[in-house]
């Protein structure tokens, strides 16, 4: 049988970098084996789960081009689904009858605070003990009932010794003594499955060969692999991929910077360099220094020996230089639709789609984020007739300002470049005449007209920003000087 292979995000917030890459690393898998890529919705805890997290998890995995072959949102041909934990209520409660015959699994009246308070008693007590409620008689259990309490369903350790053992995918041979693993929830008294239950019950349904996941994953795996065993079903591999990390080796969160895919759609990031990245975090296999990668390299370079046990550290440098480089290789169309909305929202305008491109074609040579256009646009296309102070006060430390801004004011003035080549001449005959030249000329133009001493080549910027615009800003920044 092919491998199958699922992400199973429970939609309890947006999509955070680290369920991504679990995401990605699923993906990866399933191409390169040429099995199936399943995604279903973990949504039994209900209090944490909302519609608007499905949506957004939805949302970011397509944005990443991780697409699933089966599952939530897809036709369901096998009827293996559905695909959302909240629809197999009835499947669960069925496996819990089960389980219940068979005597592995017991009826717990207990309520909250006094499951809370055995469990406590258990972590305490170095030896397993036989839970009372197992031992409940017609009488007793009648009793509970009569007083309105409602039973979960527990899976009953007691008597479950030695050790559990597993080859993990990342971190080979993992073995847990039973003593350690004590009885637990499988369905809640509300009806509701508890997540290590519902996993298995639908990695068993969904006929999932692979579970691929994060290391938080690692407590959980015991006990599902003795749900396995109870029902007598063959249990899936398990791997178990390591967390990201921030530069101060917490958890990845939104102190980072950071810590959705959302977050970084946002920040004006390309799916495929965070594609990339993510990939890169987590896959070994590759030559020192190499780096770019796109998706189908990836699934090439892909396979679960391939996967670094250690955190990774998420470096928004590393992130910078990847998406700098897609940037640059986006087509016209594709750039001009992507920058759109981020220009749109800082209230940007242009004249038109040609000069747009132009000016996106000029500005992508020194932007790192789709999100760096808007400030290159307002910097150098602003209308306002007043001068950057900053810019001002750099202009001034440089001796030839005044020099340099003058001559090319005049010589704009008298003949405005219609295109670079044209400008690219007019700049060289400022220079000759002024005897300003190369730096000296170049910064103080580049802080009037562009607010940095940094930036585009000037042949091509003085054309978008037109006669007009060009000259009343010198007029302006030579005046601010003065
Ligand atoms: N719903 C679980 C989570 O989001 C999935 C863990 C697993 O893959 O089994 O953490």
């Amino acid at each position: 049988m092919s491998a199958r292979v699922r992400f199973a995000p429970s939609p309890t917030g947006a999509l955070h970098v680290g369920n991504a890459r679990t995401a990605l690393f699923n993906w990866l898998f399933a191409r390169k084996e040429q099995g199936t890529f399943v995604l279903r919705i973990e949504d039994s805890d209900t209090l944490r789960s909302d519609q608007a997290s499905v949506d957004a998890i939805v949302n970011s995995l397509e944005w990443l081009g991780l697409n699933w072959d089966e599952g939530f949102l897809r036709p369901d041909p096998q009827m293996l689904g559905p695909y959302r934990q909240s629809e197999r209520l009835e499947y669960y409660r069925e496996l819990g009858q089960q389980l219940l015959a068979s005597g592995r699994a017991y009826l717990c009246y207990e309520n909250d605070a006094e499951l809370e308070a055995s469990r406590e008693a258990w972590i305490k007590d170095s030896k397993k003990t036989r839970h009372p409620q197992r031992d409940l008689t017609a009488q007793e259990r009648a009793r509970f009932e009569a007083e309105g309490r409602k039973p979960s369903v527990r899976f009953a350790t007691d008597d479950l010794h030695g050790e559990v053992v597993y080859d993990d995918l990342v971190r080979g041979v993992v073995s847990v003594d039973m003593e350690e693993i004590r009885d637990f929830n499988l369905i809640k008294s509300d009806g509701m499955p508890m997540y290590n239950f519902a996993a298995v019950a639908d990695d068993h349904a969904m006929q999932i060969s692979h579970v691929l996941r994060g290391e938080d994953g690692i407590s959980n795996t015991p006990r599902q692999l003795l749900i396995y065993k109870a029902l007598g079903w063959e249990a899936p591999r398990f791997g178990h991929v390591s967390f990201i990390l921030g530069p101060d080796g917490q958890k990845l969160s939104k102190r980072h910077g950071g810590s959705s895919v959302e977050d970084l759609k946002r920040q004006g990031y390309l799916p495929e360099a965070v594609v990339n990245y993510l990939g890169l975090l987590g896959l070994g296999g590759h030559g020192e220094g190499e780096e770019i990668f796109s998706a189908d390299d990836l699934v090439r370079m892909f396979s679960s020996s391939n996967l670094i046990k250690r955190s990774a550290i998420f470096d928004y440098g590393k992130l910078n230089f990847l998406n700098a480089h897609y940037l640059r290789a986006l087509s016209p169309e594709r750039l001009r639709a992507l920058v759109i909305p981020f220009l749109e929202k800082a209230g940007v305008t242009w004249p038109s789609v040609e000069w747009l491109d132009a000016a996106l074609d000029l500005f992508k040579g020194n932007a790192v984020t789709l999100n760096d256009f808007s400030g290159y646009f307002e910097a150098a296309f602003r209308s306002s007739a007043v001068a950057c102070a900053e810019a001002v006060e750099k202009a001034r430390g440089i001796a030839e300002t005044a020099a340099a801004l003058g001559a090319l004011l005049e010589a704009l003035r008298a003949d405005f470049p219609a295109d670079a080549a044209a400008c690219q001449v007019l700049l060289k005959s400022v220079q000759a005449k002024s005897g300003v030249k190369g730096k000296s000329f170049f910064m103080p133009v580049r802080l009037a007209l562009m607010d940095s001493e940094h930036g585009p080549e000037l042949n091509r910027l003085l054309p978008l920003i037109g006669a007009d615009r060009s000259v009343m800003r010198l007029e302006i920044f030579l005046k601010a000087l003065a």
